[in-house]
């Protein structure tokens, strides 16, 4: 995070540079074409040689912010004064470019230095109205027409930066916070969903079942003798066999359905719209694809499941209880096997519903 909050604000240091550049080449050009006094350019040359000695030496400068400050104090202090007093006062441009510079500022900077460097920007431009006002003979006056191509070309180049660099910010903002939003919901290892997202998306069934009526049902699977396998193998490869299951688990479900790591070697599918029978068919063949797919070197790695389906008087936790208690009882009969709560509590619930006696329990 901090490194990419770094990035941002290097990112746009050197993009106010190349548009100091840019904007530096423009008028000089501009007023050379126009036949104007060369002492105008003055200001533009020292602007063009600092962003260039800026952009050059902006990697080897160890203390960063301080070239950011330097710069921006150039800008504060000579360039705007300059800009004001030589080329017509508030009737230029100037007020756009502050309003650049502070948004810039807003962004580039951060605690006292931010707060210093702006009340410096509307301090000088302050000054400079009061000057303007109070000796109107110091301020350069252009012509109407210079004004009106000034305002005409300078208006665009100025909003279309601050959107720019609005938009950059924005941009770079929305991409971190998706990036933690996912990274907040997320099994590390797995990459599936985490135990939090898991119980979050356990909660939106009950809802949805509460509404509809519509039954869901859940998955417990548990990887049997797991301790075995991390102190045979070591942890790194139980790792691995962790991961290659939760892949199979992912690839033996429907896309409706949510996996997710429960806690270490214990996941949960989440069926929604899928009855007793049905969740125990889709146990029984991610108990399938593991023993057929999943090997350490010369062992077998196996499963234990238990299916539960959501009942009227359920909450979460009772629903959880009852797939728990049905996986116990999946390693009590001897593991590698899926096994349904088979304790129907709910008076209204069938045995078309539960759909007992269909499952095919190894
Ligand atoms: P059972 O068949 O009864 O489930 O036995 P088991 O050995 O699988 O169960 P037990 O609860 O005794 O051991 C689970 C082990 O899983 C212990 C723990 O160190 C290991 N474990 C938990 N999380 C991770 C993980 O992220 N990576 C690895 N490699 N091991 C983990
Ligand atoms: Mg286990
Ligand atoms: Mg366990």
């Amino acid at each position: 995070m901090p490194t990419q909050k770094k990035f941002i604000h290097h990112q746009l240091f050197r993009i106010t540079l190349l548009y100091c550049i840019g904007v530096a080449v423009i008028s000089m050009a501009g007023n050379l074409a126009a036949g104007l006094p060369m002492n105008l350019n003055i200001k533009w040359l020292v602007l063009l040689t600092c962003s260039l000695l800026a952009l050059v030496f902006r990697r080897k400068i160890r203390h960063k912010t301080r070239l950011h400050t330097a710069f921006f104090l150039i800008l504060i202090l000579y360039f705007t004064p300059m800009g004001f007093i030589e080329s017509g006062g508030s009737a230029n441009n100037a007020l756009g470019y502050v309003m650049l510079a502070a948004v810039l500022i807003g962004y580039i900077f951060r605690g006292r230095r931010r707060v210093v460097l702006f009340l410096l920007l509307l301090a000088v431009f302050q000054g400079l109205l009061i000057l303007e006002y109070s000796y109107p003979q110091f301020i350069g006056q252009h012509a109407a027409f210079a004004i009106f191509m000034d305002r005409i070309i300078q208006t665009p180049v100025i909003l279309g930066s601050m959107f720019l660099v609005v938009r950059h910010y924005t941009q770079a903002y929305e991409e971190t916070h998706q990036q933690l939003e996912q990274a907040m919901i997320t099994d590390k290892l797995t990459g599936l969903y985490n135990r939090s997202k898991t119980e979050e998306v356990l909660e939106m069934e009950m809802e949805r079942y509460r509404r509809s009526g519509n039954a869901f049902s859940i998955i417990m699977i548990d990887v049997d003798h797991f301790k075995t396998i991390n102190d045979t193998f070591g942890h790194p490869v139980g790792d691995e066999v962790l991961v290659q299951f939760a892949w199979l688990m992912k690839s033996n479900v429907r896309k409706l359905d949510t996996t997710g790591r429960w806690g270490g070697e214990e996941f949960m599918v989440i069926l929604p719209e899928t009855v007793l029978s049905q969740a125990g068919q889709v146990g029984e063949k991610i108990r399938h694809a593991i023993e057929q797919d999943l090997q350490v070197e010369d062992r077998q790695v196996t499963v234990s499941a238990g299916v539960a389906v959501v009942q009227s008087a359920d909450t979460v936790p009772s629903l959880v209880n009852r797939a728990d208690q049905a996986l116990y009882q999946a390693k009590d009969a001897g593991r590698n096997q899926v096994m349904p709560s088979i304790r129907p509590k709910s008076p209204d619930l069938t045995g078309a519903e539960t759909g007992i006696g269909t499952i095919s329990i190894k």
